[in-house]
This record gives structure tokens, C-alpha cells and sequence, in this order.
């Protein structure tokens, strides 16, 4: 696992409980893989002469704890005591504010496509972990937090293989 810095986080409430692990994708530009336009912007180093997509999103002060790149190879953002910055708007169960109590793993894709047998290897083996350190409950997808506002990890996401992968 390769740590990078981000500073977009802050202190979750006090005694919030570590309960959620929610599922994101990324790909950026939009449908590219590999790169360091993903670190760049949890970074706030995106280039928005790089890309016309950049442009709108350079400015975006957002993270995630973790990145699962098409490879399988993890990156940490933020540590998982600190509230990383990546549900934004959203519920879960009737509570507000996921952010405050959840792990946000963002799995490097693109709505459309299938994800990749190393990063499901890779994303078992985190949740594994996840689930041996905090009281995680559940893990939802950013559109099952924020439904009619976000669709990832899209459609191709296979969530009865995770499931499986983890019983
Ligand atoms: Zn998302």
C-alpha cells in the first residue's frame, strides 16, 4: 500500500463509531486508466490545463481513503481515524452526513466497464482488514448513499462476488 497525502480531511465528530464502507469509481479523465490524475486531484495538484474535464473539477476539494487502481495496488489518502471528504450530500439508514462515519474506497473504473480480477482480490483483502479493525457494518455504493445524485460504481460493479469474496 502506497500512501500519498491528501489534505482534503478534517476530525470526524467525537465518538462517531466507524460503521460504513462506501464504493466509489473513478477514471480520469473520464473512461482513462493509470496515471496520476486521480492522486493529482485528492491532492489539489490537478493540471486543468491537462484535460477540458479538469478544468471543471480542479478546484473540487475532495478524497477518499483509499484507491484501488485496475492493477490491484491500493493507495491511502487519508488516514481512517480522520473523515476523508467523498459522499458529499448523502444518507444512509436515515443518517446524514456519511462522511462522518464512513471509509470511502474509490476503485479506479468507468461506469460502463467491468472492474478487474486484481481489484476485487485487492478490495476483499481491504474490506477483510476494514472489518477486523472497525464496527463496519455495511458497504453501499455512493449511488445507494446518494441515490438520483451519483451512479457509482456503476452497473458493472459486482457486488455478489464481494459479498461472496467475504462470507
Ligand atoms: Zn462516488
Amino acid at each position: 500500500m502506497r500512501i500519498v497525502d491528501s489534505p482534503n480531511h478534517d476530525e470526524r465528530p467525537p465518538g462517531t463509531e466507524i460503521s460504513l464502507i462506501v464504493l466509489h469509481s473513478i477514471s480520469l479523465p473520464p473512461g482513462q486508466y493509470g496515471g496520476d490524475s486521480i492522486e493529482r486531484l485528492f491532492t489539489n495538484c490537478l493540471d486543468p490545463e491537462a484535460d477540458p474535464y479538469f478544468r471543471e473539477i480542479c478546484d473540487l476539494k475532495v478524497s477518499a481513503h483509499f484507491l484501488v487502481q485496475r492493477d490491484g495496488s491500493l493507495i491511502q489518502f487519508v488516514p481512517v481515524e480522520r473523515r476523508a471528504w467523498h459522499a458529499g450530500v448523502s444518507s444512509w439508514r436515515g443518517r446524514e452526513r456519511c462522511n462522518d462515519f464512513s471509509i470511502g474506497i474509490e476503485l479506479e473504473g468507468a461506469e460502463h466497464e467491468v472492474f478487474t480480477d486484481p481489484q476485487y482480490q485487492a478490495l476483499t483483502g481491504l474490506v477483510r482488514r476494514l472489518q477486523s479493525q472497525w464496527p463496519i457494518r455495511d458497504v453501499a455504493a455512493h449511488s445507494d448513499v446518494a441515490p438520483g445524485r451519483k451512479s457509482d460504481p456503476g452497473a458493472h460493479f459486482d457486488w455478489a462476488r464481494l459479498l461472496a469474496a467475504l462470507a
